[in-house]
């Protein structure tokens, strides 16, 4: 009956790495018609490094990487860890920070030994009446590569932009292709630009992109595809990724991801790996042929 074939199926979801937390989700799985990917810590590794940095004329690297260190020193966001190690590796001692505050999907903003300075997108320049008009090419050209470029000001002047790159993990591609194959659609949602999105999404394949969301517009994207495709599964890793795990049909966390992501999920992908998701729908389909 279902139970034995529920007991068979996590224990099986087990040795190929699927913790099951949810016991539903074993009969949910094969009923999925469309998947949306968290993009950072979940299609990619998760781990930015830092790749570019331009600075503006007259402007030392040395002072750019100072300030840019300093602030983000107080942000506990994977692209801030990026910009950290470059400056520890650089050896450049960080400045005294007061005022911290983070402006969710922008970036963040403090004084840097009593001056303010700004680490972020365009949006958050745009807010703060700072103009990057001559540097739009260079934002261009690294972000078709799909870098996430950051700007760095201090009170209204732009210093530079340093740029990032998050590795893909190596069986992304794979396990999208794979999905694609049996008929389900792909979506990737972020809050990164549109250009880098879209630059990663090509490398792996996926078909929807949906970029520039802010942390609680996850949710609404998960309903958008629910109502357009019916039985939809989200995949993610972060704090910001919890509400839309439970609002998806099958809530897949990533094992190495936050404990508050794991907790919102029915299922956790302990290695991380995507193509976990390959396997478990598989699996769901092979258990239900054999009970009916
Ligand atoms: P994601 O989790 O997809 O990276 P976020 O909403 O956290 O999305 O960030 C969206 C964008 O806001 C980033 O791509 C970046 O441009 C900017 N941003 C967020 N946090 C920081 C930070 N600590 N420093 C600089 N920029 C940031
Ligand atoms: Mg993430």
């Amino acid at each position: 009956g279902t139970p034995t074939a529920l007991m068979v199926g996590s224990g099986i979801g087990a040795e190929k790495g699927i913790l099951i937390r949810n016991g539903e989700a074993i009969q949910t799985f094969k009923e999925v018609k469309a998947i949306a990917f968290d993009k950072t810590g979940t299609i990619t590794k998760g781990k930015p490094e830092v790749t570019d940095i331009v600075v503006v004329e007259g402007i030392k690297e040395k002072d750019f990487l100072y300030y840019a260190g300093t602030i983000e020193n107080g942000s506990e966001h994977p692209l801030a860890h990026a910009i950290v190690e470059k400056v520890k590796s650089e050896k450049i001692a960080f400045g005294k920070l007061t005022d911290f505050n983070v402006v969710v999907g922008m970036g963040v903003i403090g004084d840097v030994d009593g001056e303010k300075v700004l680490v972020g997108n365009r949006k958050l320049m745009q807010e703060n009446q700072i103009s990057y008009d001559a540097y739009e090419n260079e934002l261009i050209r690294l972000e078709e590569e799909a870098k996430t470029a950051m700007m760095i000001a201090k009170g209204n002047q732009l210093l530079g932009i340093i740029a990032v790159a998050d590795p893909i993990k190596e069986e992304s591609a794979a396990a999208i292709a794979e999905l694609e194959k049996m008929g389900i659609k792909t979506a990737m949602i972020t809050g990164d630009n549109k250009r880098t999105a879209a630059a990663i999404g090509k490398k792996v394949g996926i078909s929807h992109v949906i970029s520039e969301v802010l942390p609680d517009g996850k949710v609404e994207e998960v309903v958008r595809l629910q109502k357009q495709y019916g039985t939809v599964a989200m995949v993610g890793d972060g704090i910001n990724d919890a509400p839309a795990l439970k609002q998806s049909n099958v809530g897949i966390a990533i094992g190495t991801g936050t404990d508050i992501a794991i907790e919102a999920a029915d299922v956790t992908l302990v290695r991380g790996e995507l193509t976990g998701i390959v396997s478990a729908i598989k699996l769901s389909k092979a258990i239900f042929r054999k009970i009916r």
